[in-house]
């Protein structure tokens, strides 16, 4: 039985226009055309897309994977044409500007539609993602002129991007990047070095590629203090024609998942490139990149996660093994379907609870991001921009964590079918894997939280989440109706709030505190983020069912069921993780090193 995957376009219009004021967006200066109406037909086409084009091409990407040919990467076979529909349908350009040939629609409507494209097929939505980033970091930081050079031909697809961070000594350490870039004059700079694990760093998608390197210049301070960021393309523009730039792919690397997606090494030898934003501020200019790409990773667990629940609720209803455990549900048939048994209906919702929790609370982020660079009031920018900052390492960290977990668990719902590859799932775990260690490893994020987040502004950020959460408990406190999903949520946020305080004093004494505490901490923080959305959605689904919701009324039922399950059966685990914290560094730092 083959997988297949429908988009989840109901959850996405009820996340975005019924949880959210998505129609708030077309309020925007500049997003005036992106209506629900216009929002819905994007995503239902997206949807088609996804389901019959790039899903049937996932598991041909993951058997062929990339081949390095001549000093070229070819691509799995489909994926061309795959590239070719999207650049034709506009798709290069949805949420770009319209004066470089771009839709110009709101973030929010590009990360509602990655979800489909991704767990239809993370290895060949790579592409596109890198491509988007290139095209954002430029958009912010690069000159008028480089801009024109570039900018519509990544909208059109005709180019395609990367990001070229990681050396063989320098991963999570950019600041021991060795790269270097000599300033030949008139702007251009001449970059020698090699990169590794560049995704999409080599393919034969788009006539040319755009790098955008972190190098250092020769007089640069040591450290991360010095590092540029560069736009090197591997063939550059010459009087009308593109001619090779010394830009060379020599190997790709083997490995666990994502196979369609080109993982290279990337030389450059005096290759020619650009300076993009201020010398020695390249981190900053990264950073862009590098945010936008966090929530994306973060979109990334929940669409495997959403593609393993199909598979798995499929498989479940169809798979016949053992009875009931209170008498055979389907006696004429030889045996129930494993959908009737505790532990199965346990594994498929925790997935869904998982699933649906974090697309809003991606949504709630990603239409945050468009207050924060549309909204015309300054006070409301900054608002969003925090909030975003605040909650971008815990979408990407607790989303990638659990959407492993999750796909993990939907192998396990297959059994042993699960474990061979015919039935998808596997490769599904296999590709979910990464998305844990790269754009920064999710212990890294987890110290972004702790580290940079918490203490920024006074405390200003944090205040942007624990505000609303406050607030919309004690509304709820006199809704005895609502008690169910609120009570469970505000003890939980208790324990957060209290997890909280006891960092900002702990670490202050000893960093290692907060470095001990931090993956549980950003963990607690994630429950609790989902527990307060879920008590949300439990709250939209009771005012639908009051008003009579006609043909809807089995989904906002299963809303609620699904709620339920998240604050009695998931939520408690952060319990687990306010004790795991509360004991303190003691106990992994004072382990003798040479006993490792
Ligand atoms: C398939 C794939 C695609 C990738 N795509 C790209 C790409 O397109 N562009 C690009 O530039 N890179 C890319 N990468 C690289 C990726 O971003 C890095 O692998 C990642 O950032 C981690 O760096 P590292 O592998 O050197 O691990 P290290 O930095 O060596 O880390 C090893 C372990 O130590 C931990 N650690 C390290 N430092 C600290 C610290 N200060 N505190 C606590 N823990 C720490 C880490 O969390 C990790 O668990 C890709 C990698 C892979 C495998």
């Amino acid at each position: 039985m083959p997988p297949t995957y429908k988009a989840p376009l109901r959850d996405l219009r009820f996340v975005y226009y019924e949880l959210f004021d998505g129609a708030d967006l077309a309020r925007l200066p500049g997003f005036e055309d992106a209506t629900p109406d216009t929002a819905e037909a994007v995503l239902e086409e997206m949807g088609k897309i996804a389901s019959e084009v790039l899903h049937p091409l996932n598991a041909v990407g993951d058997e062929q994977g990339c081949r390095l040919e001549n000093g070229t990467v070819k691509t799995p076979d489909g994926f061309r044409d795959a590239w070719r529909l999207l650049r034709e349908g506009g798709w290069m350009g949805l949420t770009a500007r319209p004066e470089y040939g771009g839709q110009g629609m709101p973030y929010a409507l590009g990360v509602a539609a990655s979800e489909p494209m991704i767990s239809a097929n993370l290895a060949f939505s790579m592409y596109v993602f890198l491509t988007h980033g290139a095209y954002d970091a430029l958009d912010h930081h690069a000159s008028d002129e480089l801009k024109r050079m570039v900018l519509p031909r990544l909208v059109d697809g005709s180019w395609a991007g990367t990001m070229c961070l990681t050396e063989p000594q320098s991963g999570t350490d950019l600041g021991l990047v060795r790269t270097r870039a000599v300033d030949a004059g008139d702007g251009v700079y001449r970059l020698t070095g090699s990169k590794i694990f560049i995704s999409a760093g080599d393919h034969d998608l788009a006539e040319n590629i755009v790098h955008l390197v972190l190098a250092r210049m020769p007089d640069a301070p040591a450290g991360i203090k010095g590092i540029s960021m560069f736009l090197v393309p591997k063939l550059r523009p010459e009087g009308g024609r593109l001619v090779p730039n010394g830009v060379s792919c020599s190997a790709l690397e083997h490995k666990m998942g994502i196979k369609g997606s080109s993982t290279c090494v990337i030389d450059f030898d005096g290759s020619t490139g650009y300076l993009v934003g201020e010398a020695n501020k390249g981190m900053r200019a990264m950073f862009t990149f590098m945010n936008a790409a966090r929530l994306h990773v973060g979109v990334q667990g929940l669409a495997l996660s959403e593609a393993a629940y199909q598979a798995a609720a499929a498989f479940a209803r169809e798979r016949l093994q053992g009875r009931a455990l209170t008498g055979a549900k389907q006696p004429d048939k030889e045996a129930d379907p494993i959908l009737v048994h505790p532990d199965v209906r346990r594994m498929l919702l925790s997935i869904r609870a998982f699933n649906e929790g974090a697309r809003a609370l991606t949504a709630w982020i990603a239409m945050e991001i468009d207050h924060a660079q549309s909204n015309p009031d300054p006070e409301r920018r900054r608002e969003a921009d925090d909030l975003a900052s605040l909650l971008t390492p815990v979408v990407k960290a607790f989303q990638t964590d659990l959407g492993f977990e999750m796909a993990n668990l939907a192998l396990q719902v297959h059994g042993g079918y699960g474990y061979v590859r015919e039935y998808g799932v596997e490769q599904i775990v296999r590709d979910a894997r990464i998305t844990q260690i790269y754009e920064g490893t999710n212990g890294i994020q987890a110290l972004d939280l702790v580290g940079r987040k918490l203490p920024a502004h006074m405390g200003r950020y944090l205040r942007r989440f624990f505000h609303p959460v406050q607030r919309f408990l004690e509304e709820e406190a006199a809704d005895p109706a609502m008690q169910e999903y609120v009570a469970p949520v505000a003890k939980a946020f208790e324990r957060l709030q209290r997890a909280t305080a006891w960092l900002a004093q702990e670490s202050l004494k000893n960093p290692d505190q907060a470095g001990a505490a931090a993956t549980d901490y950003l963990h607690l923080f994630g429950y609790v983020a989902l527990g307060y959305l879920w008590a949300r959605m439990a709250k939209v689904a009771r005012e639908k069912l009051a008003a009579g919701a006609g043909a809807d009324a089995g989904f906002y039922r299963a809303k609620l069921a699904t709620a339920r399950f998240y604050v009695q059966r998931m939520l408690p685990e952060s319990g687990a993780r306010f004790a795991t914290l509360m004991a303190g560094s003691a106990p992994v730092m004072e382990f003798p090193d040479e006993a490792f």
